[in-house]
């Protein structure tokens, strides 16, 4: 049987909990797949992941600056991932 694969769609759709690592374990491997050989997808799904992990590092630190929050969020929207 041949691997599952996914359109850009798809992998978009599911990219949040992918980085949440909440899809199953199938769907996990789909995404990842496609991350791995879509240029499309790679740099929205390492930009997700670095606003996921200043996020962390934003809780560990305190709040994160109403400033900030808003430039991510306009970031995030150009990118169409909100
Ligand atoms: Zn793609």
């Amino acid at each position: 049987m041949s691997k599952p694969t996914c359109d850009c769609t798809t992998a978009m759709a599911q990219l949040w909990d992918y980085l949440d690592e909440e899809l199953t374990e199938e769907r996990y491997e789909m995404v990842k797949e496609h991350l791995a050989n879509c240029a499309h997808c790679l740099p929205h799904a390492e930009f997700a992941q670095g606003f996921l992990s200043a996020l962390g590092r934003c809780r560990h630190a305190g709040q994160m600056p109403e400033g900030v929050r808003h430039a991510v969020m306009d970031a995030l929207k150009r990118e169409g991932l909100v």
